[in-house]
């Protein structure tokens, strides 16, 4: 298989909401088997992105290939964790509830969960350490353990693309800790995991590939390569930065949506 079936590709691609570009003319590679870090300000288009490959924005220019293929052709291969405070924690659903739901997309209309759903979804449950806690309430769970059910879920899809928004988000030092081991065995194990991330030291020493950006792209490759104080200062001091100025009002009084 020539390399290009295994790259995630990025070109020339700009979103806009309204006349506002939240991303513009983005390019970048990323090599699937890798973990690659999204970093840049609040702001910075890093949800768009993600959410761009899963075809939820339509482009103003460019396109993003995985290999030779749309990633909407493949949406099975991806997998989508959105920001923990979009999801409705107190939900009545138990933990397995949850993680059936990766099978979903795959079932026929009509058609009842096959052993083989179960399977994976027992498989899911054990991967990440659930089993015990499968008839529990998800409201009932740690902040690290709720993270867990949602990547378990992600697992039982099927997927081996795994777009992670903001993972480590209100996580306490232990479930971070915990998150990054699984991630590291995620991409040893060659899934490819995206995930945007505000911490640059945690990105720096847990990832393998970085983008940075701020709308612009200012630099994608090895995670060293990306993480220069050059760069850093470039993204995060430069351009439309202005929301992460702590003295500044919240960034909605700007962007009216
Ligand atoms: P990040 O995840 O890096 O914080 P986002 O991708 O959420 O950045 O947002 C990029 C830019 O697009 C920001 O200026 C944000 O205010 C704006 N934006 C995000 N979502 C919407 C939306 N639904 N409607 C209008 N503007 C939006
Ligand atoms: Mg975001």
């Amino acid at each position: 298989m020539p390399a290009s079936h295994n790259i995630l590709r990025f070109l020339n691609v700009t979103v806009r909401y309204g006349r506002t570009p939240a991303l513009e003319a983005i390019t970048a590679d990323i090599p699937c088997g890798s973990s690659t870090a999204i970093m840049g300000p609040n702001g910075a288009g890093k949800s768009t992105l993600l959410r761009a490959i899963l075809g939820w924005h339509a482009l103003a220019t460019g396109e993003i290939r995985l290999g030779d293929a749309h990633p909407q052709h493949l949406l099975p291969r991806l997998a989508y964790l959105p920001q923990r405070h979009t999801i409705d924690w107190d939900f009545p659903i138990t933990v397995r509830g949850v993680v059936e739901q990766g099978r979903y997309p795959s079932l026929k209309i009509f058609r009842r969960p096959s052993p083989h759903d179960h399977a994976l979804v027992d498989r899911a449950l054990d991967e990440l350490g659930l089993t015990e806690l499968a008839d529990r309430q998800i409201r009932m769970l740690s902040g690290g353990q709720q993270q867990r059910v949602f990547l378990a879920r992600a697992l039982a899809q099927g997927a081996d693309i795994f777009l992670l928004d903001e993972p480590f988000a209100g996580l306490d030092l232990f479930a971070t800790e915990e998150l990054t081991h699984i991630l590291r065995a995620w991409a040893a194990q060659g899934r490819t995991v995206l995930a945007a991330v505000h911490d640059l030291e945690l990105a720096r020493h847990n990832f393998t590939h970085g983008v940075l950006l701020n709308t612009t792209l200012t630099a994608a490759g090895p995670i060293a390569a990306v993480l220069t104080p050059d760069n850093i200062d470039r993204a995060f001091r430069h351009g439309h930065c202005v929301h992460d100025d702590p003295l500044r009002p919240a960034r909605s009084t700007e962007f009216p949506r």
